[in-house]
């Protein structure tokens, strides 16, 4: 049988906040501790990030180490898990480069989520060219390491489309009838409001990028203090209005965070009823939240007092990815028959 492989990843723009842990890291962790997969590879892209954050290196290189702490304290573990830092594996730049021939300038014009990035950029009339590819460098980092299962977020969609796309193309043209590469499938949260989780002003996705996040870093009293600015129902004035939870972020939340299902609900017809006012529903919200980020901040601060540790950890998982990215790369170059000295 086949093996069944994971990759996937986060571009070191900052710390990882909660929409990050309902799309994508809280699945990882499940199928981490399932044994079911064969193989898991998470990649901190910062070569990814360097498409928009070209000027501060020294940046992306600090989030680096903060994502990795991040990810030991959610409970991803480096002996399960393969962590690599995606610049230190030239191999992906090679498929890159390999793949750009089989995509048109259109058709990556054409992707929604670039498009919505451009514009939230301001990129409009200067886009980095290396930012406009970048999904062909997700097709590559995918492909390099036969990964059969990319779990991410909703944004994610169009790029695995792109992914699948340039496989099917790849094998058309150099696999003479044989899958030389894999396709990949998506693994999208079950739950709809984890596959995008919205900010805390309740207009965008929670974003790095657009300030509405809450960090899997932050301290107890700094947490409570962005609940208490949660956008809620600009309607609900007095408690003893009637509310609305759609839309209503703080109710969002709960949906995503709260294993009790029987009181959330209960909680919603109150609030529609009339009666439950804001403040308590954001209190419970604190509690239900203290109890996913209490112990992944306890950890996270165990390692942050070992950076040794936590580096050698990167390189030992670097190394063991690039190993495995450059067996692909020789089967990929036999198969283009551009390996001359072989
Ligand atoms: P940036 O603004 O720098 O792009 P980001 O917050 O979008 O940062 P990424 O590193 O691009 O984060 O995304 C990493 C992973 O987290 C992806 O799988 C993405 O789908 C997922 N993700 C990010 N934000 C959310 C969200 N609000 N809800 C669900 N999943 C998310
Ligand atoms: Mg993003």
């Amino acid at each position: 049988m086949s093996k069944k492989i994971i990759l996937t990843g986060d571009r070191p723009t900052g710390k990882l906040h909660l929409g990050h842990y309902v799309g994508s890291l809280r699945e990882r962790v499940r199928l981490q501790n399932s044994n079911e997969y064969d193989e898991i590879y998470i990649m901190i892209a910062d070569a990814q990030a360097l498409t928009d954050h070209a000027g501060t290196p020294a940046a992306v290189r600090e989030n680096i180490f903060e994502v990795a702490l991040d990810y030991l304290g959610v409970g991803l573990d480096p002996q399960r898990s393969t962590i690599f830092i995606q610049s230190q594996l030239p191999q992906l730049f090679e498929l890159t480069t390999y793949y750009m021939n089989l995509v048109t300038v259109s058709r990556l014009e054409r992707n929604p989520t670039v498009k919505a990035e451009i514009a939230q950029k301001g990129f409009e009339t200067s886009i980095p060219a290396g930012f406009l590819c970048y999904p062909v460098s997700q097709a590559a980092d995918i492909t390099a390491f036969d990964a059969t299962t990319v779990p991410v977020g909703e944004d994610q969609t169009p790029m695995l489309e792109q992914t699948r796309e340039i496989v099917r193309k790849f094998n058309d043209v150099y696999g003479g009838g044989q899958s030389i590469l894999i396709e990949p499938d998506i693994l999208l949260p079950s739950s709809d409001v984890c596959k995008r989780l919205p900010g805390l002003d309740g207009k965008a996705k929670m974003s790095k990028t657009l300030g509405n996040a809450i960090y899997l870093s932050d301290e107890a009293d700094v947490v409570a203090q962005k609940v208490q600015t949660m956008y809620t129902d600009p309607t609900h004035i007095k408690v003893s209005d009637p509310g609305h939870v759609e839309g209503n972020v703080v109710f969002t939340y709960l949906d995503a965070f709260c294993s009790d299902t029987a009181t959330v609900t209960e909680m919603k017809e109150h609030y529609q009823r009339g009666g439950l006012g804001d403040v308590k529903v954001k209190k419970y919200l604190i509690e239900v939240l203290e109890e996913t980020l209490e112990p992944i901040r306890r950890r996270r601060k165990a390692y942050e007092h070992r950076p040794d540790e936590v580096m050698s950890m990167l390189r030992t998982g670097t190394t063991k990815a690039r190993n495995k990215a450059a067996e692909v790369l020789a089967r990929v170059k036999r198969s283009m028959k551009i390996n001359y000295f072989d």
